[in-house]
């Protein structure tokens, strides 16, 4: 066991618009939290907005603040009362953002993706209103933590978080063996959706894009592709189901305009499965097709008892991650990591703190 040093290097964001790397104390563990030294830390949408200041006041509650929510590390030190954690250290672990108050209604019935207090003052949601991973360690509930295999490397771990957030989809939807589905929306959600989708049973997947990412799209799995910028997307959706529509969705563009598009490329009583946020941004709802083909509308939030599922899909070999992490870069680097996100030149920067 390494010992663990007073000060750490962390992205820190100390003004809106960029992060400064900096020391700073290493985080203690109180009872119940486990230290973690972190090995990647993936970089979102979310992370952009948060930095530039689209949610200040908010997310995050004051400055300065470290962010990152999709990350993977290893257990460097327990914290009292973590006994009965069945973590030790050398652990290899994924963290999910918040495990719920485990008091409210929507956590008792087990959907503390959806908990009652997640607003509240003192409430902890790490990365967004406490401290994130873009840092060498990270304190975090060992209640939080799930264990990850050999067979999964760290930054196929650090794309857990998307992951499960795919696997919670699935089975909102109800994917069986057989379905057929459609995925709006290419970006590191969609293509982990794909590949899940499949690997739930669908056998007909179409993905709706344009350019180099319906290649990836391909590569990945799925049967069919889709350029929104060549033709009609519902009709390139009908075509390829002999006219028939798909039996689900899964919207992961966060594009309001897609709404109507995903309505129009599903079969008389599917689904669509809303993944992808638009940042306030109104869609419109053909109704009289939505009432008279009895189609279901899916919120998706999160990933609720999907981390292990993910876990399990990656450790199998059923989800590729190699393309979707191939940009990575040291904590030292993190400014040039955002400005790839920005420029949406990568799929989804992989920091790599320990490096
Ligand atoms: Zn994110
Ligand atoms: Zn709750």
């Amino acid at each position: 066991m390494t010992a663990i040093p007073d000060t750490m290097a962390a992205a820190l964001l100390s003004d809106f618009g960029h992060l400064d790397v900096d020391r700073i104390p290493v985080p203690e563990p109180g009872p119940g939290e486990v230290l973690v030294r972190v090995a990647a830390c993936g970089l979102c949408g979310t992370d952009l907005k948060i930095v530039n200041g689209g949610f200040r006041g908010v997310w995050p509650p004051s400055l300065p603040f470290v962010i990152g929510h999709e990350w993977s590390g290893e257990v460097a030190a327990l914290g009292p009362a973590t006994e009965g954690s069945g973590l030790a250290v050398g652990d290899r672990v994924v963290a999910e953002n918040h495990a719920g108050c485990s008091a409210c209604p929507m956590c008792r019935s087990g959907r503390y993706n959806l908990c009652e207090r997640v607003r509240e003052p003192g409430f902890k949601l790490y990365g967004h209103t406490a401290p994130g991973a873009l840092a060498e360690y990270a304190v975090r509930p060992a209640i939080v933590l799930h264990k990850i295999p050999l067979a999964v490397d760290d930054a196929a771990a650090a794309l857990v978080n998307q992951g499960a957030l795919t696997v919670h989809a699935a089975r909102r939807a109800r994917l069986t063996a057989g379905a057929t589905v459609a995925v709006y929306g290419p970006g590191l959600l969609g293509l982990l959706m794909l590949q899940v989708a499949r690997a739930s049973g669908a056998t007909t997947v179409i993905t709706v894009g344009r350019g180099g990412r319906l290649d990836m799209a391909k590569e990945l799995g799925s049967t069919a592709v889709v350029d929104y910028e060549q033709g009609d997307p519902v009709a390139g959706v009908r075509d390829a189901t002999g006219g028939r529509g798909v039996d689900v969705v899964f919207d992961c563009s966060g594009n309001p305009d897609v709404l109507a598009q995903a309505i129009g490329s599903t079969r008389r009583g599917g689904a669509v499965a809303i993944l992808g946020l638009t940042g306030g941004a109104r869609g419109q709802v053909p109704v009289d097709a939505f009432a008279l083909d009895e189609l279901d509308l899916l919120g998706v939030r999160s990933s609720p008892n999907a981390y292990p599922a993910m876990i399990s899909l990656l450790a199998s070999g059923a989800i590729r991650t190699d393309v979707l992490t191939a940009d990575r870069y040291a904590l030292a680097d993190v400014a040039d990591a955002f400005a790839a996100l920005e420029r949406r030149t990568s799929i989804r920067p992989i920091v790599l703190p320990g490096k």
